[in-house]
């Protein structure tokens, strides 16, 4: 979709772009083409897309031949959507917001996330993704790029932190480019990036990936913090040692050391010497 053409298709709705719904549309169609090429979109793929506006991915998507299910708020779209590609037989629209519709059984398994997303809600939506019994094979997202930066973030960098650490108890995550403000009509005011997610092959449990995440998430509530500082008011100080110690880590090590993998072995310590501190003497 070029420029003239989206001013068109606004101006048949009578509509202006909301930034309450991040409302920037893509308007480089190599771009758009090299969305599809890199998210691997082929033939017979199911793909669930939140935010195709005016369709600019979407018939791309289609015309490779994928089963594309697509999410889409703002009514006007929905409904210029339903005209435009609504008598493709690989196509399903469901009018909703993506942080409310259910999301399980929504598409047939496996299924893959494309989406040049609204960047008020991604944080939302990835959550909910990762929170599914069986997340998406693979996701390739139009993210703000601080969000992408923190979600691919290494440990002992500035962006790691509890996100990255439960992005990645799910997704081996890579940023594969920033993407300036002019590729979109209208321009957002931050930097946009492309993020890649690959489905791990052993992921744990969600009990396990619960209790990781709550760990992570207060241990990076007091990022500048040693974890036996952070963790020991809710875990015990003595059981955070002790946990420390059976991992080999420093005493004194702070949660941005820490790789997803960690987490889980750490959370994992606490919760069975707390277990052991609970349980009943005989
Ligand atoms: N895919 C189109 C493109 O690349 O040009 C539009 C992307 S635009 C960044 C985001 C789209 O998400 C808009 O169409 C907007 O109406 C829609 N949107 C915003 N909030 C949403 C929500 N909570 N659920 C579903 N769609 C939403």
């Amino acid at each position: 979709m070029n420029k003239q053409e989206l001013f068109a298709a606004l101006e048949s709705l009578g509509m202006r772009p909301g930034r309450g719904l991040g409302q920037n549309f893509l308007l480089d169609n190599n771009l758009l083409e090299c969305i599809v090429r890199s998210a691997g979109v082929v033939r017979g793929m199911n793909i669930l897309e939140v935010g195709p506006g005016f369709g600019a991915l979407t018939s791309l998507m289609l015309d490779a031949g994928a089963n594309v299910c697509a999410i889409e708020f703002d009514r006007r779209l929905a409904g210029y959507l339903r005209s435009t590609l609504g008598g493709r037989s690989n196509f399903h629209l469901v009018e909703g917001d993506a942080c409310k519709v259910a999301l399980d059984g929504l598409l047939p398994m496996p299924f893959h996330a494309v989406a040049n997303l609204p960047y008020a809600v991604s944080s939302v939506f990835i959550a909910r993704l990762l929170e599914l019994p069986e997340p998406p094979a693979s996701c390739f997202f139009m993210l703000q790029k601080e969000m992408a930066q923190r979600l691919a973030a290494v440990p002992g960098t500035g962006n790691y932190g509890a996100l990255s650490v439960r992005a990645q108890l799910v997704y081996d995550l890579t940023l594969e480019r920033v993407v300036p403000p002019e590729v979109f009509f209208p321009p957002p005011e931050v930097e946009s990036a492309l993020l890649r997610g690959t489905l791990k092959e052993q992921r744990p449990p969600r009990e396990v990936r619960e209790r990781t995440a709550k760990a992570a998430k207060v241990a990076f509530n007091q990022r500048r913090k040693k974890i036996v500082n952070s963790l020991g008011p809710l875990y015990g100080a003595d059981n955070v040692r002790a946990a420390l110690e059976t991992m080999g880590l420093a005493a004194d090590i702070r949660p941005e050391r820490l790789t997803a993998d960690q987490f889980i072995i750490l959370a994992g310590e606490l919760e069975k010497n707390n277990g052991a501190a609970d349980a009943p003497e005989k």
